[in-house]
C-alpha cells in the first residue's frame, strides 16, 4: 500500500474550479482518485495551503477553512471510496486502491491565529503542520528574515506534543530546522523534501538534517518535483538515486513519499515517466530492481508514513 504525504488537492481545486479529482488525471493535473486507486494507495495526506499573501481573497485562516471545505466535499461525494481518519484505529481500514484514508497536513501555519487553536485543526484532521511555507509568518522568519523559531512558534510546537500533531521541517531554513529540533526530542518529519547531497537545492536536507530526523524516528518524504531531484531531465531513476543516499545514511525506516504533485507545477515537470500519482508505483518497482528487500520496499511506499500516524494519532 503507498502512502503520499503531500498532496495539494485542495489548492488544485480551488485553483481550478473546472477541474474534476474524480476524473482520471490529464494533461494539466496529476492527481485523481482514479489514479490514486489505480496505483494502490491507501493514505493521502492533503494539504491547506494558505500562506499570508499567497491568495488575494480572504485571510490564511478563512482560505484553509474553505480548502477543508473542498475536502469536505471530496469525502461526500467519493464516501465510498475516501475516508477522513480520525483515530489509529482507522488506519487498519485503509486498503491499497481503497477506501482511502484522508487526512491533512498544513503547510505553513499561518491559518493557526494563534497555539491555543492548534486543538481544534487537529479534530478536524490536522495532523501534520509545517511551520512556515517560503515566507514567514507569526511562527517563523521566512528565509531572508533575520528571524527564526519565534517565542509562539516554540509555544506551537511545544502545543503539537499534547495536540498529536507531528511538526514538519520541509521548507524551513537551517537555523529554524535546527531551533524546531531544540524544542524537544519529538517525532519530526519532512514530508516534501529530497537530499541536498545530490541535488544542492535549499529545499533539500543535508546529510545532517537527514540523520537527526532519523534520530528522531521520523522521516523524510520524496518529492517529485524536477527542480528538487536533479534541475532539469529527472526521470524514475533520480527520485531512486535519492531514496538511495538517504537509505545508505538512516536505512530503510525514514524513507517515504511526499509526491507534491499538482502543487504548484504542471506534471511535464515531473520525473520522466510519472505522469499521474497512478506511477508512484515506479518507485517500488525501480527499489526492487537496486536490490532493496521487499520489507524495505513496503516500508518505504507506505509503511513508515503508518508507522509515524500510528504513534501520533489518538486511539
Ligand atoms: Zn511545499
Amino acid at each position: 500500500m503507498i502512502v503520499d504525504g503531500h498532496q495539494d488537492i485542495a489548492m488544485a481545486m480551488l485553483e481550478d474550479p473546472a477541474w474534476d479529482f474524480g476524473t482520471p488525471a490529464s494533461d494539466r493535473h496529476a492527481l485523481s482518485l482514479p489514479d490514486a486507486k489505480r496505483g494502490g494507495l491507501g493514505l493521502i495526506l492533503g494539504t491547506l495551503f494558505a500562506p499570508a499573501g499567497y491568495w488575494p481573497d480572504g485571510t490564511p485562516f478563512e482560505l484553509a477553512k474553505r480548502q477543508l471545505d473542498c475536502y469536505d466535499d471530496l469525502l461526500k461525494r467519493h464516501a465510498d471510496d475516501l475516508f477522513r481518519i480520525e483515530s489509529k484505529g482507522d488506519l487498519r481500514l485503509c486498503q491499497a486502491g481503497g477506501p482511502i484514508g484522508l487526512l491533512h497536513l498544513m503547510e505553513g501555519a499561518d491559518p493557526i491565529r494563534s497555539p491555543r487553536d492548534l486543538e481544534r485543526w487537529a479534530d478536524r484532521g490536522v495532523r501534520v503542520v509545517g511551520i512556515a511555507w517560503n515566507t514567514g509568518n507569526r511562527y517563523c522568519g521566512a528565509w531572508d528574515d533575520a528571524r527564526s523559531l519565534t517565542a509562539d512558534g516554540r509555544r506551537l510546537v511545544e502545543r503539537m506534543r499534547t495536540a498529536r500533531v507531528i511538526p514538519d521541517v520541509s521548507h524551513l531554513k537551517p537555523e529554524a530546522f535546527d531551533d524546531v529540533l531544540s524544542v524537544d526530542d519529538g517525532l519530526v518529519v519532512a514530508s516534501h523534501s529530497n537530499a541536498h547531497a545530490l541535488q544542492p537545492h535549499r529545499r533539500n536536507l543535508t546529510d545532517d538534517q537527514i540523520r537527526a530526523i532519523a534520530a528522531r524516528d521520523g522521516l523524510v518524504g520524496l518529492v517529485l518535483y524536477e527542480e528538487f531531484l536533479a534541475g532539469k531531465e529527472s526521470t524514475v531513476d533520480t527520485v531512486l538515486d535519492h531514496a538511495m543516499h538517504m537509505l545508505a545514511l538512516v536505512g530503510a525506516d525514514h524513507v517515504g513519499i511526499g509526491s507534491d504533485l499538482d502543487g504548484g507545477f504542471p506534471p511535464d515537470r515531473a520525473p520522466q515517466g510519472i505522469d499521474s500519482v497512478a506511477d508512484l508505483r515506479l518507485i517500488g518497482e525501480g527499489l526492487r530492481g537496486r536490490g532493496v528487500d521487499e520489507t524495505s520496499v513496503a516500508k518505504i511506499l507506505g509503511g513508515n508514513w503508518m508507522r509515524v500516524l500510528q504513534r501520533t494519532l489518538p486511539q
